[in-house]
């Protein structure tokens, strides 16, 4: 795979539809990724495009969720809420029912589907939507900001193809929506890098939880201390997930790409800059295999916007390295923490910092050597 085909998924309908406006989850960011990349001339020319999502169709979506939370969610949707549908978490605190709330969620799903359909029919090599990664829903219950599982349902449609599927989440919480989906799989290993769960929602995610039977081994957490910062995060990544991805050699990698372990996160404790994802991103691509990368949290909106610009930057290949501060037009991002292009300024590590974090992701390393590698041949 020489010449990469890029496909940026954003429709002006996604523009519709908004959570309540005291809630932390911000749909204006794809719109605002989407805005600089094309400010910046990266939606168009050799090798990039930008195509408009179908909503999902039902028959897809029942591949993960039951009929009877579907039913409920699009009934709840309609103004039709019961207790039935609070029990499966719909309308709850976090899980709130606003205007073309089933729209939004079909819509967005169909996006993160229309990404592993272009993939599987080889249109596309690299497909990203920053209106995906919903991570935490269930079969039947929403949960933390979400409703359809579009990265569970992605894996599911790749796998039927007979696909090897990588699932990568590096949100800062546990992808425990799609870990459960595959626990008792080996088709689908799904690696997740998050926040220690003893310190942040949803509370699973530990270093132990490596799969069930036929799936033992092929789920990875790698919990992470607060305050974790970019050398000590991409040594567990280069420690960790790149020789189980070598080994696991997926046809298709499945990116979940929260970006709420950026510093700065109003929900979260970690402390990366964006230069990090932009090292995950240069990792995966060298595997040269093809990638359907989603958004997912991040909460501090000019930081997540301007991470999820830079990473598209890389996937369609506008990024050489080089500041990109020349390029980028009238756009201006307001972040204290911006430097110039879209990249994040280092931050500094105080020894202190290094001694607090260091030593427990040396830990988790060590047990996820001895408890998953065996089973990789590593
Ligand atoms: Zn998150």
């Amino acid at each position: 795979m020489t010449t990469k085909n890029a496909v940026f998924i954003y429709s002006s309908e996604f523009e519709k539809y908004s959570y309540p406006p005291e809630h932390p989850f911000n749909t204006v960011r794809a719109t605002r990724v989407r805005e600089i990349i094309y400010s910046m001339g990266m939606l168009s020319g050799s090798g990039k495009s930008e195509v408009a999502p179908k909503p999902a169709e039902r028959i897809v979506l029942k591949k993960f969720h039951t009929a009877r939370y579907l039913h409920a969610l699009k009934t709840a949707a309609a103004g039709h809420w019961d207790v039935e549908a609070l029990q499966m978490g719909i309308g709850s605190q976090d899980c709130p029912i606003f205007k073309g709330l089933y729209e939004y969620s079909v819509l967005a799903a169909g996006g993160t589907l229309t990404a592993a359909k272009m993939i599987l029919s080889g249109q596309a090599d690299i497909a990203f939507n920053p209106s995906g990664g919903y991570h935490h829903a269930g079969p039947e219950h929403a949960a933390g900001f979400c409703y359809i599982n579009d990265v569970a349902l992605a894996c599911i449609v790749l796998a039927e193809q007979e696909k090897r599927v990588l699932y990568l989440d590096v949100d800062v919480h546990h992808g425990d929506g799609v870990a459960q989906a595959f626990y008792d799989r080996s088709d689908v290993l799904t690696i997740s890098l998050h926040q220690n769960p003893k310190t942040l929602f949803p509370g699973t995610g530990f270093e132990n939880e490596i799969g069930t039977g036929e799936g033992k081994g092929y789920c990875v957490n790698v919990p992470l201390p607060v305050g974790t910062y970019d050398q000590a995060y991409l040594k567990a990544f280069e420690t960790i997930v790149l020789p189980l991805m070598a080994a696991y050699n997926p046809d298709v990698i499945v990116f979940e790409l929260g970006v709420d372990a950026l510093a700065g996160d109003p929900l979260a404790n970690l402390r990366l800059t964006n230069n990090v994802y932009a090292e995950i991103v240069d990792h995966l691509m060298s595997f040269n295999k093809p990638i359907l990368a989603t958004g997912g949290g991040g909460y501090n909106i000019e930081n997540t916007v301007r991470a999820w610009a830079l990473a598209w930057s890389i996937f369609c290949g506008a990024d050489r390295g080089e500041d990109m501060s020349h390029a980028m037009g009238g756009v201006f991002l307001e972040s204290t923490e911006w430097q110039a292009g879209l990249r994040d300024r280092a931050l500094a590590v105080t020894e202190q910092q290094r001694n607090a974090v260091q030593p427990a992701i040396e830990k988790v390393i060590q047990k996820i050597k001895k408890s998953v590698f065996p089973i990789h041949g590593l």
